[in-house]
């Protein structure tokens, strides 16, 4: 089995055949999937897809690229949020410098409230990280060095691409490496910055409707191609598929504390 554990499978790119794109993950084995948040109203529609559908899963957050025009009382609708049963992680935050720079002051003021609200209701972290690797490990390693329960402050950084040097630091933070789509780009050079990273510090992702896997590069993604990049991992690392989709598997049951009797199944 496979978990899909990036997935914005509520985004309206789904709404025409979304029935078919969960038999198609069903079909590829993966059972669970968890949606991160964009903003407060994707964080409501992901949560009521959860009520629906076993092995579905919600986070909370508001994007980086969402925190230009956000308000504080967004942000108290994201904490109301976070106590919902179907909740399992604070995402996705992080920075976001590849846009727009005007405001990256407000995107490291809102991660730090991110983080101590992962840290309040003890749940993970998941990062969306673009051109902005050295500030986000600063902003999260000084975060740990100031808390009182730095092993709270945990969770993924999603789509990881390297470099080399940011996997080093993704572990000594106590982090997992999220790998998606981008692993089997030719010419990315993501695989070999990948292999100092232990299975045992890898989840599996999408990022649908984004990042499609070769070789689909370019059209819509969908959650049963994780299958695509669990087969590329298994090609680096020598292993079986399954091999790969077990560790994984248990990885991002244990970090998001998901239910592995309650399977996705249509
Ligand atoms: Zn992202
Ligand atoms: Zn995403």
């Amino acid at each position: 089995m496979l978990i899909d554990s990036h997935t914005h499978i509520y985004l309206e790119d789904f709404n025409d055949d979304f029935d078919a794109i969960l038999e198609r993950a069903v079909e590829a084995d993966v059972r669970i999937m968890i949606m991160p948040a964009i903003d407060v109203s994707s964080i409501e529609k992901a949560i009521s897809l959860c009520e629906k559908y076993d092995g579905l899963y919600a986070m909370a957050a508001l994007h980086p690229s969402e925190i230009k025009d956000c308000t504080t009382s967004d942000f108290d609708r994201v904490i109301e949020l976070c106590s919902h049963p179907s909740v399992v992680a604070v995402g996705e935050t992080g920075l976001d410098y590849y846009w727009d720079q005007s405001f990256n002051d407000k995107q490291k003021d809102y991660l730090r409230r991110h983080i101590h609200l992962a840290e309040a209701v003890d749940l993970p972290l998941v990062f969306h990280n673009r051109e902005a690797s050295q500030d986000l490990v600063e902003i999260v390693r000084s975060e740990k060095q100031k808390s009182s329960h730095p092993d709270r402050i945990r969770g993924v950084f999603h789509c990881f691409s390297g470099p080399a040097s940011l996997a080093d630091d993704i572990l000594s933070l106590g982090f997992y490496a999220g790998l998606g789509g981008t692993l089997t780009f030719k010419n990315g050079g993501v695989p070999e910055t990948i292999t100092d990273i232990p299975l045992s510090s890898i989840v599996l992702e999408t990022d649908a409707p984004y990042l499609s896997p070769a070789p689909f590069r370019g059209k819509r993604n969908e959650p049963a191609r994780v299958r695509l990049v669990a087969e590329k991992l298994a090609e680096l690392r020598g292993l079986s598929v399954d091999e790969i989709g077990k560790q994984t598997t248990e990885n991002a049951l244990r970090l998001f504390h998901l239910d592995p009797a309650r399977l996705l199944s249509v």
